[in-house]
């Protein structure tokens, strides 16, 4: 995983980025209870604040993923599975996700999130 962060740096990609995307993809989750949660969007895009939001962790984790040598990637995705089963179960489908040209390759992007008031 380190290796990963250290030959591809990149935006999404640096070193420690791994760990902090799942501790901010866990926290996101971690309110007991039933009630929905909704994604925001980051007020900074800098790749620090970038991390508000937790699609852009998801974002990172499926960067690292999709670079990682299979043994790792399997150690990765065992960590990640059960935090988008929680995901799915308590975020909303948005219902004009198609109408949005961007960002909709990834199916976090297409729950319903509370947007910025000048977004
Ligand atoms: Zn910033």
């Amino acid at each position: 995983m380190h290796r990963v962060e250290y030959l591809h740096p990149s935006f999404y990609i640096h070193p420690g980025g791994t760990d902090r995307a799942l501790r901010r993809y866990r926290e996101f989750l971690h309110p007991p209870g039933k009630s929905p949660l909704y994604p925001q969007e980051a007020v900074c895009s800098c790749s620090g604040c970038s991390f508000d939001d937790v699609r852009h962790a998801r974002d990172v984790l499926e960067e690292v993923l999709e670079r990682l040598p299979e043994r790792a990637r399997a150690e990765l995705g065992r960590l990640v599975k059960p935090l988008d089963a929680v995901f799915l179960r308590r975020t909303l489908p948005d219902p004009f996700a198609h109408r949005r040209q961007w960002r909709t390759r990834f199916w976090w992007y297409r729950r319903l999130a509370d947007r910025l008031p000048w977004g």
